[in-house]
């Protein structure tokens, strides 16, 4: 996965993997697949320790009250987990931009790549473009990559779930 301008399928890979949580090695690296990043050497429990603990950080960020903590949130998992940017053609798919040091366990390039793709995402895309769906009780985490950027719901079945309610709701008070 080469990180793009707006950290998009970064960001995005963070959203699912915190809405449902990988447990085993094996399953952390499928997921990671699914999302065309190839991790270069194996995943062992460690990595899942670590992942979880940068998810249980990134969902702080998910939560985040305002701009400004969500921002000191952010600057937080960068200093805990990004290097110095370099240029690096190592998978013989282009020069990109790698921000952490070379030869990192899966946990550690997952850290880097989830923090600095959700820095990218808020201030290329906008600040409170990361949030919880709409719907209470479903709860799920997306990163609003829509053009308006007024996404409200993980899915367009919450959103018709939600427009059945506030019929119902309206009828009921008429
Ligand atoms: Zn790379
Ligand atoms: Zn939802």
């Amino acid at each position: 996965m080469h990180l793009n301008p707006y950290g998009e399928d970064a960001v995005k890979l963070a959203a699912s993997l915190a809405n449902q949580r990988p447990s085993t090695p094996a399953e952390l690296a499928d997921r990671c697949r699914a999302f065309g990043l190839a991790l270069e050497s194996p995943v062992t429990a460690q990595d899942v320790e670590r992942v979880h603990a940068v998810l249980d950080a990134w969902e702080q960020v998910v939560d985040a009250p305002d701009e400004q903590r969500r921002a000191e949130l952010v600057n937080r998992m960068l200093a805990a987990s990004a290097a110095h940017p370099r240029l690096t053609d190592h998978a013989g798919s282009g020069w990109h931009l790698h921000y952490r040091d070379d030869d990192q366990p899966p946990g550690a390039v997952l850290a880097a790549l989830i923090s600095v793709g959700t820095a990218l995402h808020l201030v290329g895309r906008g600040m409170h473009r990361l949030r919880r769906c709409a719907v209470i009780e479903c709860a799920t985490i997306f990163a609003d990559t829509s053009r308006t950027g007024r996404q409200r719901y993980c899915s367009q079945r919450c959103a018709n779930r939600d427009a059945v309610r506030r019929h119902r709701a309206a009828r009921a008070a008429s």
